[in-house]
């Protein structure tokens, strides 16, 4: 194991931040995986599958059981961890900017194309790797303007050229999700089904440029604008994995997780080994512009009436909200069929707010699919 630091720009005289990145395997001999997590820094139990994933690839890397590369990066914002306002821990967004830690991410593939023309040919590995080259020559050479811009670059710098890339969050209150590109859902699967994924969506892009989208844009772009002439695969499987919600922090939650990663990494060709067996999914993959919010029109307690992670029908009751002033109690119906596969952990509803979300089976929307 390799271990590397990367020092953010200092946002203040006396103040300097770092990524610290763990390096197994060996670049070059197979693929690489990109392993990520708690970029919204109070989204925790990926740092602790994080931990146990280390241990793991320590071991399995000293019984040369590993092929090609996987990058962790545990602790991957330093920034949020450090944000904390009349003690309550603020990691989803920077409190300099207000800006969402996991959105605004560079799009760099107008200067890709232009960066590559000419030299696409009709071999489509060749293309992934002047692509990859490229893309990290561009990256390299910006010159972030701020600490939250220096962490963005460094984030995607050492992920651009990954075969996989994993980003472990965690949703507010949920149960085990994913999020991941259409096109790549056929080698994402089995990810989902290790993990028991009750919910797995997916999109061409989410909207407001977060990290998985910045990554994955580059492939599909310069398709688009190339068409036909040049084969250009998905060079990178981006996938956002929620692990359930912030409190469901366990040793046991950890180790199961980390284990069905390993089996992910297996079923890859990175450890050794034979996969074990896929359990089936428990719903299918489903657009993510089908995910359906529930809004309170009223302000008021949140009482909710299905566990989340519930199958419910259109038309069957989710939650309450209670008005104690006027008795009136405001039920708030399922609009589509679907999973309830997160929920806020606040039970106030403040008009307007987005209290839960269904994974629905059919496309509903456009435009920004994430919420804020
Ligand atoms: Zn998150």
């Amino acid at each position: 194991m390799k271990v590397q630091r990367h020092p953010l720009l200092s946002p203040d005289l006396g103040t300097q931040r770092e990524v610290v990145s763990y390096h197994f395997g060996t670049p070059g001999t197979g693929k690489k995986i990109y392993i990520e997590s708690s970029l919204h820094a109070d989204e925790l139990p990926g740092m602790l599958t994080a931990w146990q994933l280390r241990q793991h690839l320590t071991r399995l890397e000293q019984a040369g059981a590993l092929r090609g590369e996987v990058v962790l990066v545990p602790v991957c914002n330093p920034i949020g961890l450090n944000q904390r306002l009349q003690q309550s821990f603020l990691g989803r967004f920077e409190m300099g900017s207000g800006e969402n830690f996991n959105r605004n991410y560079a799009d760099i593939s107008g200067e890709l194309i232009a960066a590559v023309e000419g030299k696409l040919t009709a071999d489509a590995d060749q293309n992934v790797a002047l692509i990859r080259a490229e893309a990290r020559r561009i990256l390299e050479g910006k010159k972030p303007a701020s600490e939250l811009e220096s962490l963005r670059l460094t984030l995607l710098t050492m992920l651009i050229d990954a075969d996989v890339f994993l980003d472990l969050h965690c949703d507010w209150e949920a149960v085990m999700h994913v999020y991941t590109g259409t096109s790549v859902w056929p080698m994402v699967e089995p990810l989902a089904r290790y993990l028991g994924s009750q919910a797995s969506l997916i999109s061409l892009e989410c909207g407001g440029a977060p990290i998985d989208d910045a990554s994955f844009q580059i492939w599909w772009k310069l398709r688009d604008h190339y068409g036909e002439a040049f084969p250009i695969p998905d060079g990178t499987a981006c996938v956002t994995v929620e692990l359930r919600g912030q409190s469901d922090i366990a040793y046991e939650h950890a180790q199961k997780d980390a284990q069905a990663i390993l089996n992910y990494l297996t079923w890859l060709g990175v450890v050794d080994g034979e996969a074990p067996p896929m359990p089936a999914l428990s719903y299918p993959a489903t657009p993510l512009s089908g995910t359906v919010s529930l809004t309170a029109p009223v302000s008021g307690v949140i009482v909710h009436r299905v566990a989340v992670g519930s199958y419910v029908r259109a038309g069957d009751p989710v939650l309450d909200i209670v008005n104690p002033h006027s008795d009136e109690v405001t039920t708030l119906f399922a609009e589509v069929d679907g999973v309830v596969y997160q929920r806020h952990f606040i039970r106030f509803a403040h008009t307007g707010m987005d209290i839960a979300r269904i994974a629905g089976a059919k496309a509903l929307r456009t435009g920004k699919l994430l919420g804020a």
